[in-house]
């Protein structure tokens, strides 16, 4: 047992490390970051007005994977509330309307009608929604239907489930879902579902993915009702 406890010891350190630098990180950028939108504002260099614009976005890229590990590694207290998971479904399918319709996605919600509240953080739940649908739309390159579901599961449990008609995932890159940097995207970070595993981590739940190349995949998330439940219609 020493032997593990002196590993975790080190994992937080780096750990610690990694969050340090992650945010020592960010205070620079936010001044390059200023300074590139002064540049761009300028008359007498609108000529280089393109670079500075894919200076800005490249910019933000890092700026969004800083973030994302910060998440990673940088415990931090979740602020709960009793929220309605069905609630906050609707936001982010409102939020990604126009994403979806770009690719020709249908999103349909099949929610049951009573549902008792979960205690989560809302903001944190929101992220992995998006991640998990953003997923499922990208995975669609010809269009189709996205079905998300919420069920309660016995009495104290939640499930979410997000259904996508899309490519699939080999069985031989299942092992490696998950796994921080791991994506088969031309620009993609392969951090949010190691993000939205984590997030569902902190929460209690369970998150797991089936999926078979060339039909569809299925992200199940289960959430605990942690305190009393109280029954709301929608
Ligand atoms: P990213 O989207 O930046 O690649 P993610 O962590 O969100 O990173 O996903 C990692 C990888 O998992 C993706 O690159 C893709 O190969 C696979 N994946 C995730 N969701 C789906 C899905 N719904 N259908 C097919 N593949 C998926
Ligand atoms: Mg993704």
């Amino acid at each position: 047992t020493e032997e593990l406890m002196r590993r975790s010891d080190t994992l937080s350190v780096v750990g610690q490390l990694a969050a340090g630098i992650a945010h020592e990180i960010r205070n620079p950028l936010t001044t390059l970051r200023g300074l590139l939108q002064l540049l761009l504002a300028d008359e007498t260099t609108k000529s280089k007005a393109p670079y500075y614009e894919v200076m800005l976005s490249e910019l933000d890229r890092i700026n969004f994977i800083v973030g994302e590990l910060m998440m990673l590694v940088k415990p931090r207290a979740l602020s709960f509330e009793q929220q309605d998971v069905r609630v906050i479904l609707q936001k982010v399918v409102f939020l990604l309307k126009a994403q979806a319709n770009l690719h020709n996605v249908d999103l349909r919600m099949e929610f049951d009608e009573q549902m008792p509240l979960v205690t989560c953080e809302e903001s944190k739940l929101k992220q992995v929604f998006i991640n998990v649908l953003k997923n499922a739309i990208e995975a669609m390159p010809h269009g189709g239907e996205i079905v998300i579901g919420v069920q309660m599961l016995g009495e104290d449990e939640v499930r979410v489930t997000v259904q996508d008609h899309g490519v699939g995932i080999p069985e031989i890159q299942l092992s490696k879902i998950g796994q921080p940097f791991h994506t088969t995207k031309e620009s993609g970070t392969g951090l949010g579902l190691t993000v939205s595993w984590k997030i569902i981590e902190d929460h209690r739940g369970t998150f797991r993915i089936h999926s078979r190349e060339g039909v569809g995949t299925t992200v199940e998330i289960t959430l605990p009702v942690l305190q009393t439940a109280q029954d709301v219609a929608l």
